[in-house]
């Protein structure tokens, strides 16, 4: 469903993706973990158009998205959950969400989707009218994948959905992403937290310093040494 050959992205004149290569295939969900400034975030803003990279390949659906705007990527159907929430912070809950729709034009088609994030999140269709800069941590994350599906996404790019949540907030979110996936969503997941990425991924690829060092089914790495003691906190 998405390939990725041999990218570089530079800022600057400093490298931060070096001939970076991988794929997701239809239904699967993906992990890229690796530790802070890896090139994990800058490999998802890239796929989704808003970083250009120096050189390199991105097909999506078959069809190359390398040179295309943020815009027409998302209209394909390709959603980015960007790192940090990036919620609005005067908008209700359901502005929010509805926000996320912008794209579609089959209105009822937008109800069910609103219908079903509710199901999904029924702590959403409570705060309905609440201002999106007044939920928890935790319901703002909540608000941020609901508005991602809210463009009825084929391919989900996650970027640290566990970041400032608590342990059982975050086992709630990665349950949900699962949950997601089952429905026919395929994810790739950025994370920094290993143990968890592995409970629910597929397939991981591992970066570090802008490279891929790593990858293979998540059962195999996880009982791999060298990702135990790097990645896993294990001696
Ligand atoms: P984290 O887990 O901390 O979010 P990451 O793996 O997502 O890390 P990136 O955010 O992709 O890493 O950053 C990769 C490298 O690129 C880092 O060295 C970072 O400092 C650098 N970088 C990221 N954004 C910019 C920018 N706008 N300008 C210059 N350098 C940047």
């Amino acid at each position: 469903m998405l390939t990725v050959r041999n990218l570089n992205v530079y800022y600057g004149t400093i490298y931060a993706i070096q001939n970076i290569s991988f794929e997701v295939k239809e239904g699967e969900i993906v992990t890229l973990i690796g530790a802070n400034g890896a090139g994990k975030s800058t490999t998802l803003r890239t796929i989704s158009g808003l970083i250009k990279p120096k050189s390199g390949d991105i097909e999506f659906q078959d069809q190359k998205i390398t040179d295309l705007k943020p815009h027409v990527i998302v209209s394909k159907g390709l959603i980015h959950v960007p790192e940090g929430r990036k919620i609005i912070g005067n908008f209700t809950v359901r502005e929010n969400l509805m926000m996320g729709a912008y794209a579609r034009k089959d209105r009822s088609g937008i109800a069910d989707t609103l219908e079903e994030v509710y199901t999904r999140f029924p702590r959403l269709k409570e705060r309905e009218k609440q201002l999106g800069g007044t939920l928890s941590g935790g319901e703002q994350q909540m608000l941020a994948i609901g508005r991602g599906l809210m463009a009825n996404p084929r391919l989900l790019l996650l970027d640290e959905p566990s970041m400032g949540l608590s342990p059982i907030l975050t086992e709630e979110i990665f349950s949900i992403i699962r949950t997601i996936n089952q429905k026919g969503t395929t994810i790739l997941l950025v994370e920094q937290n290993a143990y968890m990425a592995f409970q629910i991924a597929h397939r991981a690829y591992v970066l570090e310093t802008g490279r891929v060092i790593m990858s293979g089914d998540c059962q195999i790495l996880q009982n791999d040494p060298k990702i135990r003691s790097a990645y896993l906190g294990e001696i």
